[in-house]
């Protein structure tokens, strides 16, 4: 058995656990991180990338497919082709692309990569098998970055034809029929694309509405794109299994007969579960939240010196959280005071149309104002009064702005609309320097873009708004 000592060990080198690792690196660190899989994790492999890559490919189909008949501005073309074999492959090289990138970043920060399976010995120990040796690392610190796996349906376990997003993402050729049990991130952003892909589409969801976690007015224009692209939308319904012949799924709805649905493919998507399973985490015996290890807001577990950061932390689980959390540890690691105060984490759904919310909510808002004792506002603006969402031939959805009534703090946004994505980055920004509604009417916006929709909904919060 080979021996290595570090001032770091970090098991898993997702966007939490490589993070962590580059910036313990920059910090001067002797750091080791050990991968089982790609570097990248789930977010570069099977996750974020390739799952925006294939929106974007089946996004650019429809559209191109759309122009059979003539645009409003007088374009028209003849039928679209598209090489799905490609737009895999092309997705696959990006994934390479970048998860090559983080292997030389690594590099450049000096941290020693391990590919092989940890097993955690001790808080301070961990025993890794590559393919040619095992090794034994000693380390000070200790960081858990092992992420989350899709959720098991005890009703319809994954193989054959029921797949995770994972086996959707690469899938040589597209399903003619695609069942997607939950209407969810995965399952909605990966749906809207299968069916501009071609695909007949039908999507299963528990709850009474799509993206249940979302409000109904940012999803409505949602719930609306997916009548146009003939998606059919089961709510308050659950999958019971396959049919003895294994070519249908049996779904049981609210209030009717059981039925079954032809399905080629059915894609589960009901969630993700922390990986705290199969690598010796028990041996720790960590405190617990439920079903994710617990930590404190340095993200500390409760085993000094012992870390843990990402999906196997809990919600939201975000790559862009996970990161954060990586950077920070690595600084706590090395002797800074940092801790996780981040006043507002940005959640997107790449939908066709994007929705947003950063901070609070109207409704979440109103509850914290009925203990703390304050009014909210709230002001929208929509496309529809958007010069630019109407240059580009899309006016669906809005901006909206909550605010406190008595001195005008932004405690949150959130818009549905082509392209919000990128309006998150401002609205974060408001939200983390404590703007108040003037800050942000008194900046003046590029003219014609669609982040005026911002100015335009905080102009409204204040009475004065211009355009609506
Ligand atoms: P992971 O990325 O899961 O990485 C954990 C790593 O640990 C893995 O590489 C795994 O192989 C490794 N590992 C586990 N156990 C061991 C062991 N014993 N030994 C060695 N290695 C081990 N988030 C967004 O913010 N935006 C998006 O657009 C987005 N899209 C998504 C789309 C899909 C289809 C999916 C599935 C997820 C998406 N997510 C998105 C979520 C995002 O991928 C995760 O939040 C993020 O990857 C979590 O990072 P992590 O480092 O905690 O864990
Ligand atoms: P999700 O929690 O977003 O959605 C799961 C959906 O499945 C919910 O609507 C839920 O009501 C439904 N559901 C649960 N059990 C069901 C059942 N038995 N039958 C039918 N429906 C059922 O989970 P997800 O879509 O699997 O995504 C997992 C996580 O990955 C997300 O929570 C998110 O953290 C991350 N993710 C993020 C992005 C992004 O940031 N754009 C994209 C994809 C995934």
């Amino acid at each position: 058995m080979r021996e290595s000592t570090a001032e770091v060990v970090i098991i898993g080198g997702g966007p939490g656990g490589y993070v962590a690792a580059i910036r313990a690196g920059q910090l001067g660190l002797r750091t080791v991180l050990i991968e089982r899989a790609a570097l990248g994790g789930t977010c570069l492999n099977v996750g974020c990338i390739p799952s925006k890559a294939l929106i974007h490919a089946a996004d650019a189909f429809h559209v191109a497919n759309g122009q059979r008949e003539t645009t409003p501005f007088g374009l028209s073309m003849g039928e679209a082709k598209l090489d799905f074999g490609r737009t895999v492959a092309w997705k696959d090289a990006i994934v390479n692309r970048l998860t090559g990138g983080v292997a030389g970043l690594l590099k450049r920060s000096g941290v020693s990569v391990i590919s092989g399976v940890a097993e955690i010995l001790d808080g301070k120990t961990v025993k890794v098998g590559t393919a040619d040796a095992t090794t034994r690392v000693r380390a000070k610190h200790l960081v858990l970055a092992t992420g989350s796996v899709p959720q098991v349906l005890t009703t319809l376990p994954f193989g054959g034809n029921v797949i995770s997003s994972t086996e959707l993402l690469s899938l040589p050729e597209r399903p003619r029929n695609l069942v997607v049990v939950g209407a969810g991130y995965i399952g909605l952003e990966l749906g809207i694309a299968f069916a501009k892909l071609g695909s007949d589409v039908t999507v299963v969801e528990a709850a009474e509405r799509i993206l249940p976690r979302w409000d109904a007015a940012l999803t409505r224009p949602v719930v609306r794109r997916l009548e146009e692209l003939k998606v059919s939308v089961i709510t308050s319904a659950y999958a019971q299994g396959l049919t003895p012949d294994g070519e249908s799924l049996l779904i049981e709805q609210r209030g009717r007969a059981p039925r079954e649905l032809p399905a080629d493919k059915i894609l589960v998507a009901v969630g993700r579960t922390p990986c705290t399973e199969g690598f010796g985490l028990e041996r720790l015996d960590l405190a617990m939240d439920g079903k994710f290890v617990a930590i404190d807001d340095r993200s500390e577990t409760s085993m000094s010196n012992v870390w843990a950061i990402g999906d196997l932390t809990g919600e939201p689980m975000l790559a862009h959280r996970a990161m954060a959390q990586g950077a920070m540890v690595a600084e706590n690691i090395a002797g800074q005071r940092r801790s996780f105060d981040a006043t507002a984490i940005p959640s997107v759904c790449f939908t066709d149309p994007e929705v947003i919310s950063v901070g609070r909510t109207p409704e979440e808002a109103k509850a914290d104002g009925k203990v703390d004792g304050y009014e909210i506002k709230v002001a929208t603006f929509p496309f529809a009064a958007n010069g630019r969402a109407l240059t580009q031939v899309d006016e669906e959805g809005f901006v909206r702005i909550v605010a406190r009534a008595s001195d005008h703090l932004v405690l949150g946004a959130q818009a549905v609309g082509a392209g919000v994505s990128e309006l998150t980055s401002s609205l974060t920004l408001a939200i983390e320097m404590g703007a108040v509604l003037e800050d942000i009417a008194g900046t003046i916006g590029a003219h014609p873009t669609r982040s005026e929709a911002i100015h335009e909904a905080a102009l409204g919060a204040l009475g004065r708004g211009l355009h609506f």
